[in-house]
């Protein structure tokens, strides 16, 4: 263990066995995403060759470690295979990112996620066997273009044709009952809930009249949702 600067106070073999994750690679991906991941009571042992950026995260996560994640020795002396979870946050240096991917399915972890940064290294680390590739860039341009188009606040794509959007009301739902504006006979979609200042999200019924001031969350076909999100 000497050879690794080990900061925070726990050992990572003690923290594997917990709800917990690695996050190798913190950059403003993989730093944002451990981040969030301690915020909603997740250990996570972050990873990463940068001393600096070590030094940085010192607090902020269960474990923060400065190594080489492309080294089969140092993941097994860092538990890595005792995690079920891991994400490997690695980009920019594509060749690290492969070399740490290849290692993490030799060590047989369960679940591993994978970001890409372009389509050929996505299709890499899908033939390699990685279960979850993933694509912030990509995926957050397209997310911000729906955003950008209508009145949505946020927009989720669920599967191929189907989304969740998080918009206000327009108009023609505003003061009568949901049974009442049959929004899914003529618009295609449903409101699945609503959220009202000083009270919170709640479900939606048929009997919910919604108000100026609440927004409210739609799921549906995409075309349908993103006609739905226009309407002002
Ligand atoms: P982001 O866009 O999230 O900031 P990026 O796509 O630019 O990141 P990189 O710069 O390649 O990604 O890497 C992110 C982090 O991974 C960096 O902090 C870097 O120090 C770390 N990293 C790169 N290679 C290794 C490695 N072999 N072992 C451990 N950490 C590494």
């Amino acid at each position: 263990m000497a050879k690794f600067s080990l900061f925070g106070h726990e050992q990572p073999n003690r923290i594997a066995e917990a709800d917990s994750v690695v996050v190798i690679g913190l950059g403003r991906f993989g730093s944002s995403l451990a981040v969030e991941l301690m915020a909603n009571g997740t250990e996570v042992l972050g990873i990463d060759g940068n001393e600096e950026i070590v030094q940085n995260h010192n607090g902020l996560l269960t474990h923060v470690v400065r190594a080489d994640s492309t080294k089969e020795a140092t993941l097994r002396q860092l538990s890595v295979p005792d995690f079920d979870r891991v994400v490997l946050a690695i980009g920019g240096d594509v060749t690290a990112s492969i070399l740490t991917a290849s290692l993490l399915l030799k060590l047989e972890i369960p679940n591993i996620w994978a970001k890409a940064v372009s389509d050929q290294h996505g299709a890499i680390l899908e033939q390699l066997g990685i279960g979850h590739v993933i694509y912030p860039e990509k995926d957050m341009g397209r997310r911000v273009a729906h955003l950008v188009r209508g009145a949505m606040q946020d927009y989720l794509e669920v599967g191929d044709d189907f989304a969740l959007v998080k918009m206000a009301p327009p108009q023609a739902l505003i003061g009568v009952p949901l049974g009442q504006s049959k929004v899914r006979g003529v618009y295609g979609v449903t409101v699945t809930a609503f959220f009202r200042p000083g009270a919170g999200w709640s479900y939606t019924t048929l009997d919910t009249v919604l108000a100026d001031g609440d927004v409210i969350l739609i799921a549906g076909n995409m075309a349908k949702v993103e006609a739905f999100g226009q309407l002002r």
